[in-house]
């Protein structure tokens, strides 16, 4: 895919997230790797109204060279990238159910959200660790989401959301489609005996399709 047809498919998918309530306003942010560097959704920018054109464009090093100023979240992406060769995209929501778990303090914080279905696990893995709070913009958060990133697709911040990474643009939207899914189905479950994949089903779909 080129730059030009992966701007279309991230204003697309924006719009897709934006239309479900993945996010509302201005919050959330999608970022892809490309060979020159990366895409970034703009400051202040609405998922749900992305311009192709637009889009932030940074250097290999995250200085903005081209588009609209990137979204101040931009940290988030580079400790992302810093921490994970195989991510080609990273998104970034404060989608209500996930954001819920973000928020809980009973859970296990190193990995709150347990093998429900087989999706969770296909998109988003064994585990998924709890960054604990920062305040929005503080810089401190992005050492701190590279070290819960290097062995983790992705991470919920806490009181936050969760910041999302995936092989591709597409995979990385589906696995945080997937991760809010698991969340709600976590959050109607509460209280209630589960079953839960075993240990063995866990390894079966991660050597499968891991
Ligand atoms: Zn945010």
């Amino acid at each position: 895919m080129n730059e030009q047809e992966t701007r279309i498919l991230l204003a697309e998918l924006g719009a897709g997230l934006f239309a479900r309530g993945f996010s509302v306003g201005s919050a959330g942010n999608i970022s892809v790797r490309l060979g020159d560097g990366y895409l970034m959704t703009p400051t202040n920018s609405s998922l749900g109204r992305l311009d192709p054109e637009r889009l932030s464009k940074l250097d290999g090093r995250f200085n903005h060279v081209g588009g609209d100023k990137p979204s101040k979240e931009v940290f988030m992406h580079r400790a992302f990238y810093q921490a994970r060769d195989d991510a080609g995209a990273v998104v970034h929501l404060h989608s209500t159910q996930a954001t819920a778990v973000s928020c809980l303090s009973d859970v296990d914080q190193s990995n709150p959200i347990p093998p429900l279905t087989p999706y969770f696990v296909m998109r988003v893995g064994r585990r998924m660790p709890v960054v604990p709070y920062y305040r929005p913009g503080d810089p401190s958060m992005e050492p701190a989401i590279n070290a819960a990133a290097k062995d983790a697709k992705a991470v919920l911040l806490s009181n936050h959301g969760p910041v999302v990474s995936g092989k591709t643009l597409l995979d990385a939207v589906y696995a945080a489609e997937e991760l809010e899914e698991a969340a709600k189905l976590f959050m109607l479950l509460r209280g209630q005996a589960s079953r839960l994949l075993t240990a063995r089903q866990v390894d079966d779909l991660l050597t499968t399709f891991g």
